[in-house]
């Protein structure tokens, strides 16, 4: 299917961008990769009158160190993530789920901005935010701001920041030691999006778990954390028994639509068995 008419821009500079966000406010829409929001434009379910091109934008670009947090530029894209020596060593998790994203082609041009932002249940980034504990910069008219993930993703396709807003970059903390994560994630085949996946950051003292936090992909209307699941585990030695109850938690926050990947029961289960996996792995790799 062919889009509808639209007039298309180039900016070079954030400030730029923003100034045609206000310019057409309602009628914009921001391009980064483009995987999420063309196959949409395409269906006529976006329809921007004004579509702003944001891949010529530098300062969106780039992984740097800043003391203990690792700086993301939106624009970064999968491939990128996989490749980043910076990730592999001091936040690995990001690049183990870029690696399950989709397929070359859109980890070539899909970026970690337009994943978050998108709002889609299905995308693996959110999740992986909430459990990293990651904040992400917004830039606007009237300036920047962060925010925390936790908090951010509101519904399918709702996210909160204005439509006069850019995400400019993405926040994560360096693991600290004695820190182990997981990840797993079911889908159908190579290319397809999430039936269920969990993403899990624990951090122990000695042999108690001190901290631990546990995100679910496509579980529900948007990525969500697992918090009664997380209360049970924190400040105890995690044992089977344990995890096992704590999937019962996950299970009991799920609400999955149905959908081709499987009916709800099913993805609630799968969801809980994801999160069993990735427990087990960040425990781990948490001993080292
Ligand atoms: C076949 C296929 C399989 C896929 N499988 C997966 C998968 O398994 N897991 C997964 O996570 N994703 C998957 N995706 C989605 C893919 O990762 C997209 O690239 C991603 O959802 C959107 O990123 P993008 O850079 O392409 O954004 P775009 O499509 O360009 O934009 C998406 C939305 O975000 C907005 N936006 C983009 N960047 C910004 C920004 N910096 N600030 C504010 N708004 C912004 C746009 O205006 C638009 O509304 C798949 C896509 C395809 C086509």
């Amino acid at each position: 299917m062919i889009p509808s008419e639209f007039e298309y821009h180039a900016p070079h500079s954030v400030a730029e961008a923003i100034t045609l966000l206000t310019q057409y406010p309602e009628e914009a829409r921001l391009l980064a990769g483009g995987h999420s929001l063309l196959p949409m434009m395409k269906l006529r379910f976006a329809e921007p009158a004004h579509l702003i091109d944001i891949n010529g934008i530098k300062e969106l670009k780039g992984i740097s160190e800043q003391g203990n947090v690792i700086r993301i530029g939106a624009m970064t894209t999968e491939s990128e993530l996989i490749d980043s020596a910076l990730l592999n060593e001091k936040c690995p998790l990001i690049p183990a789920v870029a690696r399950l994203i989709a397929d070359p082609q859109v980890r070539n041009r899909g970026t970690i901005g337009g994943d978050i932002v998108h709002g889609d249940p299905g995308n693996d980034h959110p999740a992986v935010m909430l459990a990293l504990d990651a904040r992400f910069i917004l830039q606007g008219p009237e300036g920047e701001r962060t925010v925390p993930a936790n908090g951010f993703f509101l519904g399918t396709y709702s996210v909160g920041m204005a439509a006069d807003e850019i995400l400019t970059a993405i926040l994560v903390p360096v693991f600290a030691s004695s820190t182990g994560y997981g990840f797993n994630k079911l889908k159908r085949k190579t290319g397809d999006f999430a039936t269920a996946a969990s993403s899990v950051v624990v951090q122990l003292q000695g042999e108690s778990c001190a901290d631990i936090r546990i995100a679910l992909t496509n579980a529900g209307p948007c990525a969500f954390r697992a918090e009664a699941a997380e209360d049970l585990l924190k400040g105890q030695v995690i044992t089977d028994a344990l995890i096992e109850q704590a999937a019962q938690k996950v299970m009991a926050a799920c609400e999955p639509d149905e959908d081709l990947r499987g009916d709800a029961e099913y993805k609630t289960h799968m969801s809980a068995e994801m999160a069993r996996r990735s427990i087990r792995d960040a425990l781990t790799k948490a001993k080292g």
